[in-house]
């Protein structure tokens, strides 16, 4: 795999993949490997109202324990694992994950809404809705506990087949979210075209919008075109109580970041929740 530039100029994966093909090969093999030993692990990070303080919501982000490598971070090998068509195995390992932790957390009376992140390989797949369909029956889960992150730019390779997939998914009552919002192409025509529920705004806007009055006023502007667009607009990247303060005075619906919660294991959310909820009683 020859190295590829990203159209925002992003080195898509590390120098020391691309050296030879040897190395992508193993790395696939170690990938699959890894899905095999369940050395994959489902971390979620909350999403609270801010409104009132409630956590709404989780993400799910994925994470690699290697048994050399230790703790791998998703941008070490989504990318790789998109070129490779990999992704959908994974896509599939962590949608069951999702669904298996949700109909534990719901035997416990926890309902949180669980967002997954999809690629555009996933999009690609004309079997990805009835997939999930199964993986939502095995588990006795409802679709509409479940939201689906999308990029702009995994909808940028083959438009018509993603939003096609994108409707039936939507039709089967899973929430779609747009990611990254307002760091790819043509996001106002996507927002016109898909049947989305949520935008979120990418965290580069989020992370100094108390410094920065520029990225003050364009989270603002999205916060308003979300909202005219009938949509429930998060925040991510929240690192401080200025930007929390700030998002909840703009009338931002929910924030996801570090400041609310790094991401934790699932099985650690219930005890965190508990807490955060002596902290911070609905009012
Ligand atoms: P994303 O979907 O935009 O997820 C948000 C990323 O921002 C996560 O990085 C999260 O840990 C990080 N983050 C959250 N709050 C803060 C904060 O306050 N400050 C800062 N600096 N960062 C914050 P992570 O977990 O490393 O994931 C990176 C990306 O990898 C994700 O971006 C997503 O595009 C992708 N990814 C992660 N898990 C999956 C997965 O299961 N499937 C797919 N297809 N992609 C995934
Ligand atoms: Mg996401
Ligand atoms: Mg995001
Ligand atoms: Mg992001």
């Amino acid at each position: 795999y020859a190295a590829k530039q990203r159209k925002s100029g992003a080195v898509i994966y590390s120098p020391d993949i691309d050296k030879s093909s040897q190395k992508s090969l193993s790395l696939l093999s170690e990938l699959r490997a890894a899905l095999e030993q369940q050395a994959f692990r489902m971390y979620v990070q909350p999403k609270v109202g801010l409104n009132n303080g409630q956590v709404i919501a989780v993400e799910a982000l994925v994470r690699w324990i290697h048994p050399e490598r230790g703790f791998i971070f998703p941008d070490q090998f989504i990318p790789f694992a998109e070129q490779t068509g990999f992704i959908r195995q994974l896509t599939h390992w962590i949608m069951n994950e999702a669904a298996r932790v949700c109909s534990l957390w719901n035997s416990q009376g926890l309902h949180l809404k669980i967002s997954v992140n999809i690629s555009t390989r996933d999009l690609m797949d004309q079997d990805l809705p009835i997939k999930f369909a199964h993986i939502l029956q095995q588990h006795q889960v409802d679709a509409s506990s479940f939201c689906l992150e999308i990029t702009e730019s995994a909808i940028m390779d083959d438009p018509v087949r993603a939003f096609h997939t994108l409707d039936r998914l939507h039709a089967m009552g899973l929430d779609l979210s747009i990611d990254d919002f307002g760091t790819g192409y043509s996001s106002l025509a996507y927002l016109k075209r898909l049947p989305v529920n949520e935008l979120k705004i990418d965290k580069s806007f989020v992370l100094k919008m108390e410094k920065d009055i520029d990225d003050t006023k364009i989270v603002k502007s999205t916060i308003d075109l979300g909202h005219n667009m009938s949509l429930r607009v998060v925040a991510e990247g929240v690192e401080n109580t200025e930007v929390m303060a700030l998002l909840k005075e703009l009338g931002c619906d929910q924030a996801q970041g570090y400041f609310i919660s790094k991401p934790m294991p699932s099985t650690d959310l219930p005890a965190w929740l508990e807490k955060w909820q002596q902290n911070n009683p609905p009012s």
